[in-house]
């Protein structure tokens, strides 16, 4: 992709990870590079009419790789999309459905959305929910009609990412009328799945469980937890951790946070966004985003934006522990330093797999009709999850590397392994 394009990418943390993973298992460069790089990256352009004016707005589909199956990823709406931004989230697909062994491959949408610029245009409040759903449903139609092919063809399936959700992906059903062409439907609609919507905060919520126990030799329920971000997967996550009796002392969300060393009431609190659309206000004491990745918790979840902890960041963490809930949250030098403080690191390609793993389930019982139950949704999460970590930790243990390293060796070799059955490299 270098050849063609002006501009260089980036080296992302996933680059970086993947050229040592690929240099350890002794692949040869052109090999590691059509790993790295997506097999097809499309810029294109939609021309919107939303409430009687016409928009336009720019988006990226990198399909990453589908050695191991079809392309899979989610279609983010946000006001920073750029190409290296999707084509990393892109590739953390790929590492993600190799790391979970599920047979799906990696890829990934970005629509960039300047949401100022449209409050001002249909002369709108900031933060009006109500104009920003009729804006992302808008904007996801236009776009199915364009790649509806993909989806239909399981080339390429979607599911929510930031700033879309189940009521998105309806939309996308609508234009395909294939269940199997995208997952994250919303309850009732055909081939919808019980567990899907909270499944990568629960998925998430057992792998904080499961690192606990074996980094800390403690139970969830003797730990605390500050938890960044109270979207779909910060509130999920919150709602298990504190169900498994965990203190969670910290949330925020992109206004601000709240603190309370004795243990917020995530019911309520829950409540009170609901109603508010923030956690600010909320009983106990206002704290800002920095102040809360500083706190002196066992547990550190950011579950909202990438590279919110770099190096200043990193340096400054009091926790003993970082799940990942979000994409990347940390950078590639911040994880630099948190590898010299020895503050371990549970990576995002296994921490919020969750949902991608409920995917796959959403997909084969779309496929076959099969209806199933939340609960057994959740055992496959756990059974996924449990291998996957055990997996990487063996790894681990036995190149003497960290955990991150680790679980993108493991995806290397699956998805290299697929690359070279199909002849692809
Ligand atoms: P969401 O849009 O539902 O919620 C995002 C939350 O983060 C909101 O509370 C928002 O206020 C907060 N936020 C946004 N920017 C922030 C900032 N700069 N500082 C502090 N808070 C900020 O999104 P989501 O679906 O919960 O996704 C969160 C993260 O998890 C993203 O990195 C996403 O890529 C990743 N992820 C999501 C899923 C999924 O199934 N939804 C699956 C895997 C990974």
């Amino acid at each position: 992709m270098n050849r063609v394009l002006p501009a260089e990418e980036p080296i992302t943390r996933s680059v970086a990870y993947i050229k040592e993973s690929g240099r350890r298992l002794g692949l040869r460069k052109e090999e590691i590079d059509a790993i790295i790089h997506p097999q097809e990256t499309r810029i294109f352009r939609l021309s919107c009419k939303i409430l009687g004016k016409a928009v336009t707005f720019s988006g990226v589909l990198c399909l990453h790789n589908n050695a191991r199956g079809p392309y899979k990823g989610g279609i983010r709406i946000a006001p920073d999309v750029d190409i290296w931004e999707t084509v990393e989230l892109g590739r953390l697909m790929t590492l993600k459905t190799a790391v979970s062994d599920i047979e799906f491959g990696g890829g990934k949408t970005g629509i960039r959305v300047d949401w100022n610029y449209l409050y001002k245009l249909y002369d709108k409040k900031p933060q009006d929910r109500e104009f920003e759903k009729i804006v992302s449903l808008d904007i996801v139609e236009y776009y199915a009609q364009i790649y509806r092919d993909l989806f239909s063809k399981h080339i390429y399936i979607p599911a929510p990412d930031m700033g879309t959700g189940p009521d998105e992906m309806a939309f996308i059903y609508n234009e395909t009328m294939d269940p199997a062409s995208v997952t994250g439907k919303p309850e009732g609609t055909h081939g919808w799945l019980p567990g899907r919507k909270e499944s990568t905060g629960y998925g998430c919520a057992c792998v904080t469980r499961i690192s606990v126990e074996r980094i800390m030799g403690k139970d969830i329920s003797e730990v605390s937890v500050a938890i960044q971000g109270f979207g779909n997967v910060g509130s999920y996550v919150a709602k298990y951790l504190y169900e498994s009796g965990a203190k969670i002392v910290g949330i925020s969300d992109i206004f601000g946070g709240v603190y309370d060393e004795h243990g917020l009431d995530i019911e309520k609190l829950t409540e009170y966004s609901k109603r508010f659309g923030t956690v600010v206000g909320y009983e106990g004491k206002s704290i800002s985003n920095a102040e809360l990745l500083c706190l002196p918790v066992d547990v550190l979840i950011p579950a909202a934006a990438g590279n919110v902890i770099g190096v200043e960041e990193a340096k400054k963490l009091q926790t003993k522990l970082i799940v990942e809930a979000a994409n990347v949250p940390i950078t590639l030098e911040g994880m630099e330093i948190l590898n010299e403080r020895e503050i371990p690191v549970i990576p995002d390609i296994i921490a919020n797999s969750g949902g991608v793993i409920a995917s796959m389930e959403e997909y084969s019982h779309s496929l076959s009709a099969l209806k199933t139950r939340r609960e057994e949704v959740f055992k496959v999460l756990e059974e996924k999850l449990g291998q996957a970590l055990d997996d990487s930790w063996d790894i681990a243990d036995s190149e003497k590397i960290d955990l991150c390293q680790a679980a993108v060796d493991l995806a290397v070799k699956r998805v290299y392994q697929a690359m070279k059955n199909r002849r692809y490299i």
